[in-house]
Parts: structure tokens; C-alpha cells; sequence
């Protein structure tokens, strides 16, 4: 069939984007779904700081690649072997497609799925393939999902189905943002109510975390971020205290409105002066997390004797630590009994066409989640 979809067709290219405009909208032949494949009408697909690494070469990706990880959907057709959805189904797309065997799957912990991660390496669906097709040349698929188009074929492991009643609009956030934001809160540092959390860099995987921090009872929450209106924005969101990044002594402020540091503190930015920041203001005996992907060729520095004498943890976070079959539905949940406020990340929707012109916002950061809608 044929479809539209954002197609990236190299990398890097730089803001503004309006001008640049790395992403042209396409006519592309969609494949049927294959086996264990389903094909998908997008409803919904969210704009991340994941897809700006891609465009701006910090996230080396196979091209030409169809953009797009963070998409909700209804299924239209089910491929062979397909027995648990089918058409009229509604779905989140998860970006790691899950094999169910692999040692990680195995241990439960899905985000780290071998051939899910070499499938996404590659540009291909789990099953090895490409369904995405232009004038006869193979197109990628970004993180088995390509969500700015008007449909997608993705792996039966990249989909979970979602109640019906769910706006699809606010359920693709669930699958980036609030996945990863949430999951490394409560998954990865495992925060206990009445602790401290401080959240380094407020983009929406950042303050989702907020989010998360707030649900599970953390007694406070510290937002920092080098952007003022990013910090009235986590204050809304119920933050306890909020500090600007660039601030002269903010290590030592945040220390001593937290006694001494927080009991844990994420780094949301994929910055390392925002994991030392972090880092820094992590108190004896807590843990430092970081879900923000740097640069490969980034390396930070800690001072080694800490990690012992304080008894220090650091963490890495991928998916937030997610098995997403189980955290979906759990977010959801949370979201609709008020206690995670899931909709106050939607800044803004729009087109398909106006997709370079939303990712100058979003890298301006006018926006925190900023939802392509199609209809
Ligand atoms: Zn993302
Ligand atoms: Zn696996």
C-alpha cells in the first residue's frame, strides 16, 4: 500500500530546520505485514530528542530512515502467527521490539533484547526485514517503529495493546517519554516514598520523571534545568524546589536544601556537565541514574574513592528499565486515577507537513512534547 511518512535521507543537518529541512514527506509502498507483524494506522506520533540525535548525527542511524519511536495506533491487519491482536485493536509502539528468548528477555528485562537491539542497529524490523519501500530501494525503520507516517508495519513485539477509551493522542506519549521517564524512577532507582529526587534536564523524558517522582511518594523533588520557563513548568507539575543549571554555586545550594544531597538523581539531558551535575549532588550512599543518551564518544570522570567510601551507585537506565507489557498498562492506569499527569506533557499537535518547523521548537525548546496527529 502506499503511505506518507517523514523520511530522514542524511545525517547530520543542522537547525534551523525550517530552512534545512532534513525531513521531506514522502510517498513510500508499505509492505503487507509479514509473520509476527501487524500493520498499523498511526494515530498519534510524538517528537523526541531521541529523533534530533538522529537528524543531528549524535545518534549514527542507517540512511535514508523513516522517523519516528514514540507512536500509538489501531491495528488494521494482523500477519501469519499473529493470535494475540487483532484489526480495530488499539496499541502503544514500544521502541525496543522484545524477542521473548534472548538471555536479557530471559531475565526480564526486555529493553536490553539482543536481537532487538541489532535490529535496531540495522535499521530492520525484528524479523530481520525492511517493509518500508521507495522507487524499489529499501527505506530504514527508526527503532522498528517509523511513526511519522500514516501507517506502519512493526514487529507484534513493538506493539501493546491499550484500552480503547484511552485518546490516542496522549497514549503515544506512553511510549517514549513517559516509558522512560517513569521506568527510571520507579524501575531503575526504585524510589521509596518519603525520599528525595533530583531530576537533571526537564525535556519530557525529564519531566515525566517529575511525574514519577511525584507518584511515588519522593517527599522532594528537585528540577533543575539550564531553562527558566522549564523550571515553572516542573514547579506546576508539583516539583518541591527547582534550580537553573547555570546558577553560581547551585551544587552547594542543592546540597544544602537537601541536606547533603538527594537519595537519588537522574540525568535526563544526554549531557555529561548535566551527569556530573548529578552526580554532585547525589548524597552518601545514593544513586545517581542516567537515562539521557550521550554522544558515543562522550566519557565522564568520577572521583573513584567515592564510589567506596560513599558507598555511591550509579546507574544506567534504557527504556526505564521497562518491561512495557507490564509498564503501559501500569502507567495508564496510573494516569487515569490522577496520579500521573500524563496529559500536562502535550504541549502542542500537528501536521505531518509541518514536521521541520515542530522540531526547530522542540529544539528551541519551546516545547516538551510536541504530537504529530494524523486524520
Ligand atoms: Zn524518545
Ligand atoms: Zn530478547
Amino acid at each position: 500500500m502506499k503511505i506518507r511518512a517523514a523520511v530522514l535521507r542524511q545525517s547530520p543537518v543542522l537547525p534551523p530546520f525550517s530552512t534545512s529541512r532534513p525531513l521531506s514527506i514522502e510517498e513510500l509502498d508499505l509492505d503487507p505485514p509479514g509473520h509476527e507483524e501487524v500493520l498499523v494506522r498511526i494515530a498519534a506520533a510524538g517528537l523526541c530528542h531521541s529523533d534530533l540525535s538522529v537528524i543531528n548525527g549524535d545518534r549514527p542511524r542507517p540512511m535514508p530512515m523513516a522517523l519516528g519511536h514514540e507512536a500509538s495506533g489501531v491495528v488494521e491487519a494482523v500477519g501469519p502467527g499473529v493470535h494475540d491482536l487483532a484489526p480495530g485493536d488499539h496499541v502503544v509502539m514500544s521502541f525496543v521490539p522484545s524477542c521473548g528468548h534472548c538471555l536479557p528477555c530471559a531475565e526480564g528485562r526486555p529493553a536490553l533484547c539482543l536481537p532487538g537491539a541489532e535490529a535496531n542497529g540495522k535499521g530492520v524490523l525484528l524479523s530481520g526485514e525492511r517493509r518500508l519501500v521507495c522507487d524499489e530501494v529499501p527505506v530504514n525503520h527508526h527503532l522498528g517503529i517509523s511513526g511519522f507516517a500514516t501507517h506502519a508495519v512493526v514487529s507484534r513485539h513493538s506493539a501493546i495493546r491499550i484500552d480503547r477509551d484511552l485518546p490516542l493522542t496522549e497514549a503515544a506519549l506512553f511510549g517514549c517519554a513517559v516509558l522512560t521517564g517513569v521506568g527510571a524512577v520507579v524501575n531503575t532507582c526504585g524510589v521509596r516514598p518519603g525520599q528525595s529526587v533530583a531530576v537533571v534536564g526537564l525535556g519530557g523524558v525529564g519531566l515525566a520523571a517529575v511525574l514519577g517522582a511525584l507518584a511515588s511518594g519522593a517527599e522532594r523533588v528537585v528540577a533543575i534545568d539550564l531553562a527558566p520557563e522549564k523550571l515553572e513548568v516542573a514547579r506546576q507539575l508539583g516539583a518541591t524546589d527547582v534550580f537553573l543549571a547555570s546558577e553560581e554555586g547551585v551544587i552547594d545550594k542543592i546540597r544544602e536544601t537537601t541536606s547533603g544531597g538527594v537519595d537519588h538523581a537522574l540525568e535526563m539531558a544526554g549531557s555529561t556537565r548535566a551527569f556530573d551535575l548529578a552526580y554532585r549532588i547525589t548524597r552518601r550512599g545514593g544513586t545517581t541514574a542516567t537515562a539521557g543518551l550521550a554522544n558515543p564518544v562522550s566519557q565522564f570522570a568520577i572521583p573513584a574513592v567515592s564510589l567506596v567510601a560513599e558507598e555511591r551507585r550509579v546507574l544506567g537506565s534504557y527504556l526505564g528499565g521497562c518491561v512495557p507489557s507490564r509498564d503501559i498498562p501500569r502507567f495508564i492506569g496510573l494516569y487515569r486515577r490522577g496520579k500521573l499527569a500524563v496529559d500536562r506533557l502535550l504541549s502542542s499537535t500537528g501536521r505531518l507537513e509541518e514536521i521541520n518547523e515542530a522540531f526547530d521548537l522542540l529544539h528551541e525548546g519551546k516545547v516538551i512534547r510536541h504530537v504529530i496527529t494524523f486524520d
